[in-house]
């Protein structure tokens, strides 16, 4: 995996640049040292390590515009962090770039429970933002598994989802508008409390810009009131194909359930043995529902789902008869990465969306890949939105597997998009779809993607490297000249 090539004349000036830094924010703020820059020589996604030039954690909004005018004037590379959790290496570093990370802008502003609307800074974990609203019957509902570390910026920045969003819907339709400041140090306000905004929608363009159009400063989200009851049902199906009909029988009767998600019998036994809940262990697949709603709606859900569920041959089903119950069944599958953690030394995740009919199709051809790759695979994922999740399981230590385990990844990826899906469903391309984004976009549509890029980011300093697949000059974007074989800018990695 290629990184655009450290600037020397940029290090060259290190220590100015520091110095300069230092003085926009001063005291604790610039962290430097080797040692204290390990921390963050990588996200979520770990196979993949860079140490930064420089950690500038900023306090105000004014101190976040200062350092992005100055890299802008000085030509300084800025790569945004929230809680670095990427699953896609969104927040790697890079050697030549300053690391912006945002955990000191942790402050919930305002709640507004009669407009059912929260204000908040973008350091601010995703559980934070329901912890602090649950008092008076409230939550905010896309709920990724890391939410206890996650932050809403990194929420906003990869248009995070969850188990919750087949009903409510990502990231994207739960933010109504954000502050946000620019490569050049200019604060705007896009979207707003009102639902909704004039203008164009930036705010859509913003959601899901993966840290390559500005840093966002403060989030407005909408919050909503808990549902009066909400129960789980477990159900446990002797092949993957019976609970894949499953899924689209329930969706098919028009019943949207608060969460669908299908483990396989790898992920069954990893995340049982993690939490032991009572998951049964001789099924292939199982399907956790969650219905929500006031009691009479939801209980006559949960059976219409239970006898959708009987006629596809479940073998096992349990209904939560209480709060502590329904939210045993939700133990295992909140906690499935770690729970494979465990099992393997290294895992990548991945993260494909397919339509839900190719289920049975995708999870097939999936195996047969395992088997190619002589790797193993555990396969847990939001069945509603038919948003797949395998983890393939590797070992660093052994030469060759992370690269056999990167390619059986692009594999599922490239298996995704042939069904008529996309290349993410939740987690970003970051680093880590990069160089697979010509496999669902043509040159044409990847060309006007870089043209709102470099509307914002004219001189490519925020995040480069990451989303698309080759570093253009914003100048040279679609009259690429090839002369006598040699492109122009040949010292750009075009990866
Ligand atoms: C165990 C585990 C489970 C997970 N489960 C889910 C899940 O269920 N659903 C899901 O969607 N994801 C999941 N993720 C992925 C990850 O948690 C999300 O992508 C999350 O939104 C990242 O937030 P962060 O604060 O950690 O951002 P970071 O990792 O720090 O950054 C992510 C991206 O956002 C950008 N960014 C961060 N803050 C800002 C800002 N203020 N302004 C502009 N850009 C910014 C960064 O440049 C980077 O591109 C999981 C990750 C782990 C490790």
């Amino acid at each position: 995996m290629k990184m655009p090539l450290p600037d020397q004349r940029v290090l060259a000036r290190r220590d100015e640049i520091i110095a300069a830094l230092r003085r926009i924010v001063p005291g604790e703020g610039v962290i430097e040292r080797p040692d204290e820059l390990r921390p963050y020589e990588s996200d979520g996604l770990t196979a993949y390590r860079q140490p930064p030039m420089v950690v500038v954690l900023p306090e105000t909004v004014e101190q976040v515009a200062a350092v992005l005018s100055y890299c802008h004037k000085h030509g300084v590379k800025v790569v945004p962090r929230g809680s670095g959790t990427s699953v896609s290496g969104g927040a790697l570093p890079l050697a030549d770039a300053v690391l912006l990370g945002m955990g000191k802008f942790n402050k919930v502003l305002e709640i507004d429970y009669e407009d059912r609307l929260a204000v908040v800074q973008p350091g601010v974990t995703n559980l934070a933002i329901t912890n602090a609203v649950e008092g008076e019957g409230f939550y905010y509902a896309p709920d990724p598994s890391s939410q206890i570390a996650c932050s809403i910026g990194g929420n906003v920045a990869e248009n995070s989802g969850g188990v919750h969003c087949l009903k409510y819907g990502l990231t994207t339709n739960n933010v109504l508008g954000v502050q946000f400041v620019t490569i050049d140090g200019e604060v705007l306000r896009i979207g707003g409390k009102a639902l909704d905004a004039p203008g164009l929608d930036l705010l859509g363009i913003i959601v899901g810009s993966e840290g390559l159009l500005g840093v966002v400063t403060e989030v407005t989200v909408r919050i909503l009131p808990k549902p009066e009851t909400a129960r789980a049902l477990l159900a446990g199906f002797p092949t993957v194909e019976s609970a894949g009909q499953c899924v689209a029988d329930t969706i098919a009767a028009g019943i949207i359930p608060a969460g669908m998600e299908m483990m396989d019998k790898p992920a069954i036994h990893a995340a049982e043995a993690f939490v032991n809940v009572g998951y049964p262990l001789d099924v292939e697949a199982l399907l956790i529902v969650e219905l929500d709603g006031p009691a009479a709606e939801c209980n006559h859900l949960l059976e219409e789902v239970q006898a959708i569920a009987n006629r596809n041959g479940a073998v096992t089903l349990r209904a939560s008869q209480d709060e502590a119950e329904r939210l045993a069944f939700w133990a295992g599958r909140k906690a499935a990465f770690p729970a494979v953690g465990r099992i393997s030394a290294d895992y990548l995740c991945m993260d494909g969306t397919i339509p839900r009919g190719q289920l049975p199709k995708v999870l097939r051809r999936m195996n047969e890949l395992a088997a190619q790759y002589s790797l193993d695979v555990a396969n847990m994922f939001h069945a509603g939105d038919g948003n797949l999740h395998p983890l393939i399981l590797y070992d660093a230590s052994k030469p060759g597997e992370l690269e056999r385990a990167e390619e059986f990844g692009a594999d599922i990826l490239r298996l995704c998009v042939e069904v008529g899906g996309v290349l993410t469903g939740e987690h970003g391309v970051g680093v880590e779809k990069r160089d697979l984004m010509p496999v669902m976009f043509s040159e044409v549509d990847l060309r006007q993607q870089q043209r709102l890029k470099c509307a914002f980011d004219p001189d490519s300093l925020l995040n480069p490297g990451k989303v698309f697949p080759t570093l253009h000059r914003c100048a040279e974007l679609g009259r690429m000249h090839v002369h006598r074989g040699r492109l122009p800018f040949p010292e750009l990695p075009r990866f």
